[in-house]
């Protein structure tokens, strides 16, 4: 490709939508510059010394990160930090590296480059992506402490000019955080996940990202200019001048787009001819409550507690549990906040990071063959009822102060809902003879995202109080194609027509019922699936907070007529593509923005 000046279209994988044109800029990862080399016993100390100025200055420099994104309201940002800071801080792991400085003898860079190495390669074992984030972590970790000792090797997101493509191998989190939208026009990566940390950020603060783009080839050609789309995952190299306009253009359009979807975000959700959407908000970071009331959900319909577990490593406890759900009851003032108890396993898995006190929980069940199918979620929570006793315990507790809802994750059968009524209604007892203050009201909902739970979800619902459909999981099990898995991407993109079905069955049963029913997977993100959605009965959704301005513009061009005709047509579908076409087609004039 040397030499060559004609334009190239290359496709990747799109992380983070938005359209970025720049100058490129190749990140190298010093780590691999590091050769081996030893230090004499009378240098181990004054090494040592070394390496603690340098996790100081670490440590220095996250928390200074954590107060700026704190300040710029980027809390998931903070969190992250915050993940990074507990790290650095863990006396067991300085011990550690101290302890190989020592018995190895070698240099600090030396210690480092050997961890990384081994991060890569429990990295390429791992099949489970939130793993490999963690193991990122490590290494972004170790990266930063290298950086104070070698300084000037590494050149820093901060030091580079306005309008630059970063490439790189690879980014962690460090990186990406460094990064600002006016300096930094996109990212391209080789290697990247949707659900990676660096992924969250650059969407968080709005940078075009694609990966799986052969970086290599990128190096050996004679780079001027790039554009990087991040909706349509395509890179392209050298664009002609012709190309430039039309991106550029594209890129002012979507600007003025963001800026009046936003403008309407407090308007109503509702149908042009009156039917109320209500719109909530899935949280996964207890801090962004404060953010709910700007963004104009209705409250929040999901919120995954076992982040809660998966940031603090360990189970938390009733106590700390209680203040984090009586902040968020209180910060909501009187808008619904329902609380999904712990959906651990699964892809979210135990054994990471373990702490002692909750070792025992995953050296019992051992290494499954099957996560996905496995002692997860509800199954897992009533196999050690001390943790759903302690979780129910603060949901009761913090009830009293605004309007809790309990959702029930991976119910399969009646009984496991029946074995948590019965241990609720215990506790409540128990709260009542104590004198504890609660609401008088408490609704118990369950998920529907296992076949078997909508297959009997007409006897399901009585026995409840709402439902809530869990389209993710749902989709993963009925079509039998795991949701984190590449390979199979093409069969769990959209919807699938029997999803449709199922969810048509399923809304019939809570209306017999007169239960209310809320859709909280990701396919409430796409203005294509919205109508149908709300053609089949869906009155309420819950999606991520940044999706919430599109998902009530949407629903503010539809009638509900049009819907319901929308979903009759989409029921005559048997093929994923073909259904994604006739949506795509019947609602594209809704579709402008
Ligand atoms: C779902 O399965 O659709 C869901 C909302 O839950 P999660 O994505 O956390 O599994
Ligand atoms: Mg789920």
């Amino acid at each position: 490709m040397k030499g060559e000046k004609e334009e190239v279209v290359l496709r990747g994988l799109p992380i983070s939508k938005g359209i970025g044109i720049g100058f490129p800029v190749f990140l190298s990862s010093f780590d691999e510059k590091i050769s081996e080399s030893c230090i004499s016993k009378k240098h181990v100390e004054q090494e040592i010394l070394r390496y603690r100025e340098a996790l100081e200055k670490s440590r220095q420099d996250i928390e200074n990160s954590q107060k700026n994104s704190l300040q710029d309201g980027s809390s998931e940002i903070a969190a992250i930090l915050g993940g990074h800071l507990e790290m650095i801080q863990d006396p067991f792991l300085t011990s550690l590296i101290e302890e190989k400085i020592r018995v190895r003898q070698q240099k600090i860079e030396t210690v480092f480059f050997h961890l990384i190495e081994e991060c890569k390669q429990r990295f390429h074992v791992l099949q489970d992506i939130y793993f490999q984030e963690r193991v990122r972590d490590v290494v972004d970790v170790s990266r930063r402490i290298l950086n104070h000792l070698s300084p000037k090797k590494h050149l820093r997101i901060s030091e580079i000019s306005h309008n630059s493509v970063l490439i790189a191998q690879e980014l962690v989190p460090s990186e990406t955080i460094e990064a600002s939208v006016s300096i930094v026009s996109a990212f391209v990566t080789l290697v990247g996940g949707i659900t990676s940390h660096a992924a969250i950020i650059a969407r968080a603060k709005g940078i075009p990202f694609v990966a799986d783009i052969d970086i290599k080839l990128l190096k050996d050609a004679d780079l001027k200019s790039l554009i990087v789309d991040g909706s349509q995952g395509i890179v392209i190299i050298n664009p002609t001048h012709q190309t430039l306009k039309k991106y550029a253009e594209l890129k002012r359009g979507l600007m003025e787009k963001q800026k009046l979807l936003k403008s309407s975000t407090h308007l109503k959700g509702e149908t042009i001819d009156g039917y109320e959407i209500r719109v909530f908000a899935n949280l996964e970071n207890p801090d962004v409550i404060e953010s709910i009331g700007e963004s104009g959900a209705s409250g929040v319909g999901l919120f995954r507690s076992e982040y809660l577990f998966l940031s603090m490593r360990k189970f938390p406890t009733e106590e700390e549990q209680f203040e984090i759900y009586k902040k968020m009851a209180i910060s909501l003032r009187g808008r619904p906040l329902v609380v999904r108890v712990f959906d651990v396993g699964g892809d979210k898995r135990l054994d990471l990071f373990p702490h002692e006190k909750d070792s025992r929980y995953f050296t019992a069940l051992g290494m499954e063959a099957n996560p996905a199918l496995g002692c997860r979620s509800i199954r897992f929570l009533l196999r050690y009822p001390e943790l759903l006793t302690a979780q129910l315990r603060a949901l009761l507790r913090a009830s009293y102060y605004g309007e809790i809802q309990i959702l029930i994750p991976m119910i399969s059968d009646i009984t496991e809902m029946r074995q948590v009524q019965n241990l609720l209604g215990q506790l409540r007892a128990e709260f009542d003879q104590a004198g504890v203050n609660m609401a008088k009201q408490i609704p118990l909902g369950c998920m529907i995202e296992v076949p078997s739970a909508a297959l009997i979800c007409d006897l399901l619902v009585k026995e409840v109080d709402f439902i809530s459909i869990g389209t993710n999981d749902l989709e993963q099990f009925v079509l039998a194609a795991d949701r984190n898995n590449p390979h199979i991407a093409g069969l769990y993109s959209g919807i699938h027509p029997s999803l449709l079905r199922l969810i048509r069955m399923i809304v019939a049963s809570a209306n017999a019922a007169h239960k209310p029913v809320l859709l909280c997977g990701e396919c409430v993100a796409d203005p294509t699936l919205i109508p149908v959605l709300m053609g089949l009965g869906i009155r309420e959704f819950s999606v991520a907070l940044n999706h919430i301005p599109l998902v009530k513009h949407t629903i503010r061009k539809w009638r509900i007529l049009e819907a319901c005709r929308l979903a009759e047509g989409a029921l005559e579908y048997a093929s994923a593509s073909e259904l994604k076409e006739y949506l795509v087609n019947a609602g594209a004039e809704k579709l402008k923005i």
